[in-house]
């Protein structure tokens, strides 16, 4: 590279700081900054004795000619000069030797050239020679301020993307992380640095992350993780922190950059996403179930029914007349039941229809709880001799405003489980009142029910008998609570296995508006 070399005699300043000295003046920096002028002058008092063809070509002179002897140095300094040219003023003020110092100066046709200066004075007591050698870095200034001003762009546009980014180095250490990283974390600077940021990762995730992150590293690939990082709520958060390895114009590695983003709200759309759709395979499990079941339970009253009145129509057709009335009240009775059965399950499914489209309309009238219950019991007459299985009653008058057919198939619902899972032992009805609520209670001492299944029985389709023992829908019960919900009131079950079980309805005596008057006039 051109160096440029001069000589210079500092005679004349030497003289004239001699002179500053002579008069008193101690500090001279204090001196010089209030008295401006004097450094200007002084670079016109210097001599240019001898300078390389480098320096006429730095300065773009005509010649080693235009600059020796001719110069005044005034003309090629700027403003910045003279703060340089006022540091080597006090260098030989103080008797120094040796000078570096970096500044701009003006060439002798205009233009601004960054230089880089060494300034010698061999021996200060003999001689004010000084040599100056000057290396031109206007091209390096350049690429530097060129650099910093692309770094500070960088920076700038980093700090205000939606995303927290990051910059490593070979190693792996942050070098840098943009402000929304700090928002987010509120981790500090010095927090998160090299590897600290690792400390705001999920404990659970940090080592995953690093395992990844640094195997990364030792192969230059992108990468993609993502772990739950701590916002400064305390709180954690789903995160994607994204990353593309840095090379430099040699292809060298240089480290990582990238982005960190809250996926978040993202991740809890998808962990709903996926809960709906267990939910729905569920459900749809549980619909093809029913339908079994449901097609195997009307099929089943059916199949009875059927050969009954094949054989009676046969007989009536052999005009086997007294045999037909032998028979006759026997299948009667049998027809009559599974008639019954076939439309208690078309009754339940019409419920659920009913209940599911929100349809469910009630007829509130004056009724009395006891003499309901009685009604209700004496319809299973039949079922109870047919299942031996006998039914008491403790039964009072308790009047309230209800729906009068709602609470008839709620009692029947109940009555017909105790019959049907009661195991011909005994089934007790009962009715009393508190200050708030009329009751009822059905028991009996049968197969009783796990404690597992006491809350799910309520719900649509739940059994907790296989459908080889017993058969039935899983709906009564469900029926049966949407009843007493509607009216506003409660169901609830007290049982264990082989104990038999417990059903009470409470309900409230009050009921709001006009309607409640005809119900409470007693
Ligand atoms: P279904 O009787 O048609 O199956 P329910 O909704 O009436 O449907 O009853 C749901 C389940 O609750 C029954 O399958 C049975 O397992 C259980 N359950 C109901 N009542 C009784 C009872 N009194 N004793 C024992 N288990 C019962």
């Amino acid at each position: 590279m051109d160096v440029s070399l001069w000589v210079e005699d500092f005679t004349a300043v030497t003289n004239a700081l001699d002179a500053l000295r002579a008069s008193g003046v101690t500090d001279l920096r204090a001196w010089l900054a209030e008295h401006p002028g004097f450094v200007m002058e002084a670079a016109g008092w210097v001599e240019v004795l001898d300078v390389n063809e480098a320096t006429a070509r730095l300065l773009e002179a005509r010649g080693r000619d235009e600059v020796m002897g001719s110069l005044s140095l005034s003309r090629i300094f700027l403003p910045e000069t003279a703060a340089a040219f006022t540091d080597e003023l006090v260098m030989f003020w103080e008797g120094g030797t040796r000078l570096e110092l970096e500044t701009v100066l003006k060439t002798l046709r205009g233009r601004h050239v960054d230089v880089m200066l060494t300034l010698t004075r061999p021996s200060p007591e003999h001689s004010d020679r000084v040599f100056v050698t000057m290396r031109d870095v206007t091209a390096q200034k350049a690429s530097q301020r060129a650099l910093q001003e692309s770094e500070a762009r960088f920076r700038n546009m980093a700090d205000h993307a939606p995303v927290m980014l990051w910059v490593t180095d070979v190693t792996g250490r942050s070098l840098y992380l943009s402000r929304s990283w700090y928002e987010f974390t509120g981790q500090t600077e010095a927090e998160s640095l090299g590897f600290g940021w690792l400390g705001a990762v999920h404990p659970d995730d940090a080592e995953r992350a690093g395992t990844v992150f640094l195997a990364a590293n030792a192969d230059h690939l992108p990468f993609q993780l993502d772990y739950r990082l701590r916002h400064k709520d305390g709180r954690y958060r789903w995160a994607i922190d994204s990353a593309s390895p840095r090379f430099g114009p040699a292809g060298e590695f240089l480290g990582y950059i990238g982005s960190v983003i809250d996926i978040s709200d993202r991740k809890q759309v998808e962990q709903e996403r996926e809960r709906l759709l267990v939910a729905m395979d569920e459900a749809i499990r549980i619909r093809d179930e029913f339908l079994a079941v449901a097609s195997h339970e009307l099929k089943t009253p059916l199949t009875p029914l059927h050969l009954k009145l094949q054989t009676l129509a046969r007989v009536a057709q052999e005009g086997r007349g007294p045999q037909l009335l032998e028979r006759l009240p026997a299948d009667l009775e049998v027809m009559q039941r599974q008639v019954k059965r076939l439309s208690t399950l078309v009754g339940e499914l019409l419920d659920v229809t009913l209940i599911s489209g929100g349809q469910l309309r009630l007829e509130p009238e004056p009724v009395d709880l006891g003499a309901l219950l009685h009604e209700v019991a004496l319809r299973f007459d039949a079922e109870s001799q047919r299942t031996s299985t006998p039914i008491h009653t403790e039964l009072g008058e308790v009047v309230g405003q209800w729906d009068r057919a709602r609470l008839e198939q709620a009692v029947s619902n109940l009555l017909a489980n105790a019959l049907k899972y009661g195991e011909g032992h005994p089934v007790h009805l009962r009715t009393g009142r508190t200050a708030e609520h009329a009751w009822f209670s059905i028991r009996d001492e049968g197969i009783g029910i796990p404690a597992e299944a006491m809350d799910r029985i309520f719900e649509k389709f739940e059994r907790a008998v296989s459908e080889r023992h017993y058969g039935g829908l899983g709906l009564g019960l469900y029926v049966t609570r949407q009843n007493v919900r509607a009216m506003g009131g409660t169901i609830d079950v007290r049982s264990a296995p082989g104990q038999g079980a417990t059903f009470t309805v409470h309900l409230p005596c009050r009921v709001s508006g006009e309607s409640a008057a005809g119900g409470l006039a007693r």
